[in-house]
């Protein structure tokens, strides 16, 4: 049987799903390592891809070329854009752009040049696979996690959005950058710095391809403030939740 892939950018946000794996093997792909094993009875590849766009998208083509993966998925944070999407809520992302591509005026900004297209999206099934997962956790995040920590983290009653989710080469971390991107791309429900880079790869192999992120912050000027802390305590664990979740309904 060939695996699926799970990928995440921080060690953090991966630690609990490789203790999750059972009969772990590490393989080393360039200066990634990867461990194999199986969950749930389903052969799983999972790999820390490091920040941004570049490591993203070799990772992910190390891992298509190399265990033939079956899908591709991303877990990891991003901080919220659109108003409503609060540090605690879970976006699936449907589609995909690099917000900081710009080739213009030889191609339109945001384009990719020589693929025609801005977005990316994501597989439709698996997105909805995903979606249940997540709206499942959501339902009893106590089961997850300690709910003083969300408490204390000002979460309460997160939701799980679907839609556009935007990439670039940036720790958006300034109010005033974030109120520009979402003014140029008023659809974009969070940004982070890898999804896109792992959807263009997916994209030229016809891999599908589904990511979920847990927003940390709402990359303004508190951005910074308690990305660690949940990183370290919800980000992780919401992870590990979601992909147990959605490999045990398969
Ligand atoms: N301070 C961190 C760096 C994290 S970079 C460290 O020391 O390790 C931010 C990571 O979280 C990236 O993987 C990105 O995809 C995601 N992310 C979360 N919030 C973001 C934001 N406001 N802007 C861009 N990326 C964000």
């Amino acid at each position: 049987m060939k695996p699926v892939a799970i990928m995440g950018a921080m060690q953090e946000e991966l630690a609990g799903l490789k203790q999750a794996l059972q009969g772990l093997h590490t393989v080393k792909l360039g200066s990634r390592q990867v461990t194999t094993g199986t969950w749930h009875g389903h052969p799983v590849v999972l790999a820390l891809s490091h920040i941004g766009k570049v490591a993203a998208a070799t990772t992910a083509t190390a891992l298509i070329e190399r265990f033939d993966v079956t899908e591709v998925i991303f877990t990891g944070v991003a901080g919220g854009l659109a108003p409503g999407v609060n540090v605690g809520d879970m976006v699936v992302a449907t589609e995909f752009l690099q917000h900081d591509m710009d080739a213009s005026p030889l191609f339109p900004p945001m384009e990719v040049p020589l693929y025609g297209r801005a977005h990316f999206p994501t597989d439709v099934r698996l997105t909805q696979s995903l979606t249940k997962a997540a709206q499942d956790i959501l339902k009893n995040p106590g089961q997850w996690l300690d709910l003083d920590v969300l408490h204390e983290l000002h979460v309460q009653s997160p939701k799980v959005h679907a839609g556009l989710v935007v990439s670039g080469d940036r720790f958006v971390s300034t109010s005033g950058e974030s109120k520009a991107l979402q003014q140029r791309l008023p659809k974009a429900l969070a940004v982070e710095m890898e999804g896109a880079a792992v959807a263009q790869v997916c994209f030229d192999y016809g891999v599908p391809f589904a990511a979920v992120r847990t927003v940390s912050d709402r990359a303004d000027d508190s951005a910074t403030h308690d990305f660690a802390r949940f990183i370290h305590e919800v980000a992780g664990r919401y992870s590990l939740a979601l992909i147990g979740t959605w490999l045990g309904q398969r």
